[in-house]
């Protein structure tokens, strides 16, 4: 088996998900006792978002940079960043690579065009839905379309994520307007909606929508468990 090599934190809330997922995949592919091999590293999550409000991302690009140079010492085969939002500064962690890194919008635009989907709705942090970093990706790599809701409600998702999720706080009033903001873009033309952030799988379940959902945290995990299971 191969090593995982994690840049969690951001926050622990969806980084206690990875963990279990990871492991959950292991078990079920090659059963009994097996688990994940992972060196986990786990920031503090108040830093890394002053920096991402105050535009610092070349800071954040150095500080996950020295972090995944140390877990690729330390012995990791593949190094994941766990959240979409600091796939901003994936390229700048990248190029300090030489094992690879496992892009979570690769994870994601992989399973939606296999599934036929032309057109997506993405709800995630105000930088993923509005940077060109992650639609970018969908957009150019894997000719999606893609949808955003309108700001009033972007700035709603955006404060849940922070002022919510990230702190552990699951809340009905945000679940309702969650899953109206979800309909809204299906009535737009979205054939489904990436959940582009790693907490909003603790709020909305892919499993009881009527709109297909995709949960960027379970595939990025599966594209982990197949990682590491690779020969
Ligand atoms: N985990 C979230 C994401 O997937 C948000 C936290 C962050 O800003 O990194 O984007």
């Amino acid at each position: 088996m191969k090593t995982l090599g994690l840049i969690g934190g951001m926050s622990w809330e969806s980084t206690a998900t990875y963990y279990r997922l990871l492991n959950e995949g292991v078990k079920e592919r090659c059963g009994s006792l097996h688990s994940a091999r992972i060196l986990l590293y786990s920031v503090n999550f108040a830093e890394v978002e002053e920096m991402q409000a105050q535009g610092r991302w070349e800071d954040a690009a150095q500080m996950l940079g020295d972090i995944a140079v140390r877990l690729q010492t330390a012995g990791a085969d593949y190094i994941m960043i766990c959240t979409n939002t600091m796939h901003k500064v994936a390229p700048a962690v990248e190029a300090r690579l030489s094992v690879p890194l496992l892009h979570i919008g690769d994870a994601t635009g992989e399973r939606v065009v296999a599934d036929n989907i032309r057109t997506v709705g993405l709800l995630g942090t105000r930088f993923t839905m509005e940077h060109d970093f992650y639609r970018g990706r969908l957009q150019g790599k894997y000719g999606l379309t893609v949808l955003v809701p309108e700001k009033d409600d972007r700035t709603i998702v955006d404060r849940v994520i922070f002022q919510e999720l990230c702190r552990g706080v699951i809340s009905e009033g945000s679940r309702r307007h969650y899953r109206r903001i979800v309909g809204e873009l299906a009535e737009k033309g979205a054939q489904a909606v990436i959940l582009g952030c790693t907490e909003i799988s603790l709020l909305l379940s892919p499993d009881n929508s009527r709109v297909l959902l995709y949960d960027t945290t379970a595939l990025h995990a599966s594209q982990g468990v197949a990682a590491l299971l690779s020969a």
